[in-house]
């Protein structure tokens, strides 16, 4: 038991608090002393700065939460952004010297050759392509699926363009 609230007191959110709790304490004593002096009371000035500190706590650390999250939202952006940027090589279209070219895909792209010092552009072209069997297909189900698109005679109700009528 004794050695439970040894370890509860040498853990470091314990020494944080206690901490905090004693300088939120100190400032609020001296507050009440002040007011004591001042032939008034000293709890209600002792409660009422310990409230205004709490207050001042939380507005503080929501402020740095904040700026805490548009720092991580910042650094995510940045990142997004990096990964946007693709690396081609590609020939001049002067002097088919080849160059490293970074791409980047929602913008206009240009660059200036290594060798002869023109300014290229870049024209981006996509094509699609079909897709190939996947290998994860059991392989007597592949072969009986490409037997039967190869012959017609295994497809009685052929509708294809192969068959015409
Ligand atoms: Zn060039």
């Amino acid at each position: 038991m004794l050695r439970k609230v040894y370890q509860l007191l040498q853990s470091p959110i314990t020494k944080v608090l206690g901490l905090s709790v004693f300088f939120t304490s100190t400032v609020s004593s001296l507050f009440g002393t002040g007011f004591y002096l001042l032939n008034k009371s000293f709890w209600p000035a002792f409660f009422i700065a310990t409230a205004l500190q709490l207050l001042f706590f939380v507005l503080y650390n929501t402020v740095r939460q904040t700026s805490d999250y548009e720092t991580i939202s910042r650094i995510e952006t940045d990142r997004l952004n990096a990964e946007a940027k693709y690396k081609v090589k590609l020939g001049c279209s002067y002097c088919k010297i080849a160059n490293v070219v970074p791409i980047v895909l929602n913008t206009e792209n240009r660059y200036k050759c290594e060798s002869c010092n023109q300014i290229n552009g870049v024209k981006l072209q996509f094509i699609s392509t079909q897709i190939t069997t996947p290998i994860t297909t059991p392989i007597p189900e592949a072969i009986s699926s490409i037997i039967a698109a190869h012959s017609p005679s295994m497809q009685p109700s052929s509708d294809s363009p192969q068959s015409p009528s």
